[in-house]
């Protein structure tokens, strides 16, 4: 074991009185005197649970995980309740995520709880550190991103042996975070015991003190005392939740583990700013993690020059990364310091020959825009202040710099889009091809999402699109793309439209999820059973009428978005 991966000086099994309550497999534990390593059923006279957990004989081993994981590490928290943070994806997905990471480092070392990673592949979840099954934790905390993986985290739980539903469910508790718990808590209430609205730093250190001070109450008076926090809702006692945020002086700019594999590849990542203030109406990133703070350059620089790591590649993280307005001199001292770089999504009119020659040094090879429409009347629908003019020059000068591979991100079933702006999307997108192949550029790919309303965003208001539609423009963009030589990805409207209806629905809309995943229904059984009618999601909704997330209040005021969707609706982007 690396040092990181080792408990520190917690090697004795807690104590909490807590724990009477639980499976019995501490009390076992306490008369054993101390942790023995990985867990098995048979040694605490449970079920047998095999050394080899059903993930490693699929072929993930966590012991070869943990050995090739790199990074500073994290000290283990020694206290009770034992928490398992578990992500409702893959290992690499996860890892991938800097806010997990985050929040694996918070909960250990600043809140002392001793937490265990856990990641959802498919079959029961086992927590990587020690092998533990998932519901021998007091406590699972589940980060929630995509409104997708809801699915997942009910999955998890259910293969894991543990209730979904928290009515039914006495321990462990069940806690959601991340975005989507932010958004919008309703769609995972049937299943969290309450959830974390905001950013963990704002929330977790009070939320930590109040769950060890409160353990061994009944659930019941458990979860009121919670309610009090700050940022936690407790569905069925908390009223209205403002959404917490923190000043980034207390946020770890980097993340503590370099993972043995991810899903962007080996590399630390390094949070430039939280925040975007350019208001794209569509984007829920550029309002919930408002107000805009940018780290300052020194101090992102002088984190990385201590990273204990060999791997020398760092991804730059933020809502807005190529808004910082000292990211040229970042990149080029890291380069100087002899890191190679990764970036995620950059703004067309942002893009610099000076900024591109510094990437290019850094070893980035694609560089990624977001056109998002075609037509310059979309594209101030939806306030993307971007001209036809700045992506061509950033077309330009990515080719010219040395970017070998242009990746361009759009949407389709926009509000107010027409055939039109599906045919202009691809002609525009073959004229950014052709500026960037004649300055030297290679490959061009396009990777077309369907428009999925969100809460908090003045679309909130806007009806998705439906299917046909979506796959007659879908086949109208392979048409007009035929011959271009440019890639264009996979969609998955089906995806989308779930996504979309978990996205603005209620209760309900988790209900239709459950009875999905655990009782095999079919989706059309599903929304029948749980009486969610999923076509609600096409139709534009009122001004007045109440949404599933109402009750969270978030700094940019419902007056402001539905104006905003006024705005849109006439396209303007004023
Ligand atoms: S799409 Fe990008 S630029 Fe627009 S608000 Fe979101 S993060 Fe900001």
């Amino acid at each position: 074991m690396r040092p990181h991966c080792r408990p520190k000086g917690n090697r004795r099994t807690p104590t909490g009185s807590g724990r009477s309550r639980g499976t019995g497999i501490y009390e076992k534990e306490k008369a054993g005197g101390r942790w023995k390593g990985p867990y098995t059923g048979r040694r605490l006279g449970l079920p047998h649970f095999p050394q080899e957990t059903p993930q490693e004989a699929e072929g993930v081993n966590r012991r070869e995980l943990l050995r090739k994981e790199g990074g500073r590490g994290v000290s283990f928290g020694t206290e009770s309740p034992w928490v398992a943070l578990a992500y409702p994806n893959t290992y690499e997905v996860g890892m991938a995520n800097l806010g997990f990471q985050q929040v694996f480092r918070l909960l250990n070392e600043e809140v002392g709880l001793r937490t265990e990673r856990a990641f959802y592949e498919g079959a029961s979840v086992f927590s990587l550190e020690s092998g533990l099954p998932l519901r021998a934790f007091d406590v699972v905390a589940f980060s929630l991103p995509f409104e997708g993986d809801l699915t997942n985290l009910i999955a998890a739980l259910h293969e894991s042996g543990i209730e979904p539903l928290s009515s039914r469910r006495e321990r462990p508790l069940v806690v959601v975070g991340g975005m989507c718990a932010f958004l919008n808590p309703e769609p995972v209430a049937p299943f969290a015991d309450l959830s974390v609205v905001g950013e963990a730093e704002a929330v977790l250190p009070e939320f930590g003190r109040k769950l060890k001070e409160l353990w061994n109450k009944p659930k019941s008076k458990l979860l009121e005392g919670l309610s009090d926090v700050p940022g936690v809702y407790v569905p069925g006692v908390s009223g209205e939740v403002k959404r917490a945020w923190a000043n980034l002086r207390i946020a770890e700019p980097l993340s503590p583990i370099v993972p043995a594999r991810g899903a962007f590849g080996r590399m630390v990542l390094a949070e430039v700013g939280r925040g975007c203030g350019r208001g794209c109406r569509f984007c829920a990133a550029g309002f919930v993690y408002r107000p805009v703070r940018v780290r300052p350059a020194g101090e992102l620089v002088e984190a990385l020059e201590g990273y204990p790591t060999p791997v020398r590649r760092v991804g730059l993280m933020g809502a807005a990364v190529s808004d910082h307005p000292e990211l040229e001199a970042i990149c080029r001292e890291l380069v100087k310091r002899g890191w190679e770089l990764a970036t995620s999504s950059f703004r067309a009119d942002m893009v610099t020959p000076e900024l591109v020659e510094a990437l290019v040094r850094g070893k980035v090879r694609t560089l990624t825009l977001a056109p998002e429409a075609g037509t310059e009347r979309l594209r101030k629908v939806i306030r993307k202040g971007l001209s036809e003019k700045d992506l061509l020059r950033a077309a330009h000068v990515a080719g010219a710099g040395g970017i070998k591979k242009l990746r361009l991100y759009a949407m389709i079933g926009l509000p107010t889009e027409e055939e039109e702006d599906v045919k202009a999307l691809a002609d525009l997108v073959r004229e950014m091809a052709g500026a960037f192949r004649s300055e030297g550029g290679t490959e061009v790919g396009l990777t077309v999402q369907p428009f999925v309303p969100k809460p908090a965003t003045p679309f909130q208001w806007a009806p998705m699109a439906g299917e046909r539609v979506l796959k007659e423009r879908i086949r109208l963009l392979e048409r007009y793309l035929r011959g271009s030589g440019i890639s264009l990805g996979r969609v998955a409207v089906r995806r989308a439209l779930l996504q979309g209806t978990l996205s603005i629905g209620d209760r309900r809309a988790g209900m239709a999820a459950y009875y999905h995943v655990v009782e095999r229904l079919s989706w059309r059984e599903a929304w029948r059973k749980a009486g969610w009618d999923p076509d609600v999601l096409h139709s534009e909704k009122k001004k007045d009428e109440s949404l599933p997330w109402d009750f969270v209040r978030h700094t940019t005021k419902r007056s402001f978005l539905w104006m905003e969707w006024k705005r849109a609706k006439k396209c303007t982007d004023d």
